[in-house]
């Protein structure tokens, strides 16, 4: 395999999920022509396949490169392997509807009229990067919504506050989250996370930034103890909310988290917007997960939510987890639907490095059948139906994106009624609009031009706690390049 290419190459292998092992691919570029050579061994006998492709004049060279590369050689190991497709072709970065409002942005698929051609933008997703028909027509609707969200004010900005504890650690999660720990701790912790948010504050008012969304995420944010939460809260509030902030949102995840009291504080700090995440509605499924909480915990939390106030509420479900299938989901979704929440995010599982699921599996005692998993056929009719569902209830697909090792190779989507679309959740997957993060794991991007700027918090909670410092002084430096004296 020649090396060059082993990123773009691994990618096309992997979403094929097939090994390595017995294949020898090269790669050649003359001029605008990419070749693709592919050499098999199979008992003995060896097989040689051949494909080439021109890159596009309209792309960056070094991108078309790539993509024909993978076109090339997922189309010779569909074709003569006879393996099946997968639903995004080769698309395989985290935020594919970036790409289309790139296009739009460049006029391509605009009329001369100013009117969007939806067709031609599908079609040229399909032409170049393999995907499904539904699949490019899901991204174009996804694209096209966020539109009149995705505007690049460069003084409005969103800030995101990482509070990196739960109460138990669920068995596919791969956040850097860390279990409630004792007091002192969750004091020391706050006492930093006060003076992260102190010098992003601070920065804000020199450079004349306007925040237009605050994000409190994790981790779950309501795992703090009362007294804390109020606290961080109050010191949000303080320190970031103004007149101009049109969404303030804070993941809840854990619906056992929810006291009247921190309900109460919610309200008190002008939270426009709560999550709160069953991911099922089966206790079985839940108690396999780590989660520690009941379906009666979702049902209460919710409506105690409701009751308080009428900001939005987010629930997230995930397609794909162990010992479900298709009756088991339909089952959830239509618990959640009763409730009737303001925006359904579908996630679908994702076995990813560090999540408990994926070291239980690479120790070698337990394999995929152990954990009963769903087919990736059975994970897409999941999708699909969860689709067709709220659609049918005035659900529309406003975000998305997706991850390695996801089941059913598909995407994560959030599904709103008209109105109710996450801002930030739009804002941070177009990468368009400043983001500044405080607190644990949290990280900072700023457009700059053609590139993104970044800073990261530490994910580890003591290294985030002891070298504020280095992160604030990399933050403040990146902020000065795109602030400080340009605008
Ligand atoms: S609630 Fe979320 S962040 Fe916390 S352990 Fe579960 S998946 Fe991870």
């Amino acid at each position: 395999m020649n090396s060059d290419y082993s990123k773009v190459i691994g990618d096309v292998l992997r979403s094929l999920k097939i090994d390595a092992t017995g294949l020898e691919i090269f790669n050649e570029v003359v001029g605008k022509r990419i070749t693709t050579r592919l050499k098999i061994s199979v008992n003995g006998r060896e097989y040689f396949f051949r494909k080439s492709g021109m890159v596009r004049t309209d792309e960056r060279f070094g991108a078309e490169v790539n993509r024909l590369v993978k076109k090339n050689l997922y189309q010779l190991l569909t074709t003569n392997l006879g393996l099946d497709d997968v639903p995004y072709g080769i698309l395989h970065g985290v935020r594919p509807t970036k790409i289309i409002q790139r296009w739009l942005r460049e006029g391509y698929g605009v009329t001369s009229q100013g009117v969007i051609d939806r067709d031609k933008i599908c079609r040229r997703i399909i032409k170049d990067f393999l995907t499904e028909r539904d699949k490019a027509e899901l991204l174009t609707e996804v694209a096209l919504h966020q539109l009149p969200i995705i505007k690049r004010g460069a003084k409005k900005i969103g800030v995101y506050v990482g509070i990196p504890f739960c109460k138990t650690r669920c068995l596919y999660c791969s956040f850097p989250s860390n279990v409630l720990p004792v007091e002192k701790v969750i004091a020391e912790f706050m006492e930093v996370l006060k003076r992260d948010i102190a010098a992003a504050a601070s920065a804000i008012n020199r450079y004349g930034l306007t925040v237009q969304t605050i994000y409190i995420g994790g981790g779950t944010p309501s795992a703090l103890p009362e007294k804390y939460f109020a606290e961080m809260l109050a010191t949000v509030h303080e320190n970031f909310y103004s007149a101009s902030v049109e969404e303030f949102t804070v993941e809840c995840g854990r619906p056992d988290t929810l006291t009247p009291e921190k309900i109460s504080a919610l309200k008190n700090f002008d939270v426009t917007r709560v999550s709160v995440n069953p991911q099922s509605m089966h206790q079985k499924t839940l108690d396999l997960i780590g989660r520690q909480h009941t379906v009666e915990d979702v049902v209460r939390a919710f409506k105690d939510l409701r009751a308080a106030s009428d900001w939005q509420i987010n629930m997230d479900l995930i397609v794909g987890l162990p010992g479900e299938r298709l009756a088991d989901f339909k089952l959830t979704l239509e618990k959640i639907l009763e409730l009737a929440p303001d925006d359904v995010t579908i996630h679908s599982l994702a076995i990813k490095r560090g999540s408990k699921l994926q070291m239980r599996l690479a120790d070698e005692l337990n394999t995929l059948e152990d954990f009963n998993l769903p087919s990736d056929l059975e994970v897409r009719k999941m999708a699909d139906y969860a689709a067709k569902v709220l659609r049918g209830e005035n659900f529309y697909p406003y975000y998305l994106y997706r991850q390695g090792y996801m089941s059913g190779q598909i995407e994560n989507v959030g599904w709103c009624k008209r109105g109710a679309e996450g801002i930030y959740n739009v804002q941070i997957m177009g990468e368009q609009q400043t983001i500044i993060g405080v607190g644990a794991a949290a990280s900072t991007k700023i457009p700059d031009g053609n590139r993104i700027q970044t800073a990261f918090n530490a994910k580890d909670l003591k290294t985030y706690m002891q070298d504020l410092e280095r992160y604030t002084a990399r933050r403040e430096e990146i902020l000065a390049q795109v602030y400080g004296g340009r605008n």
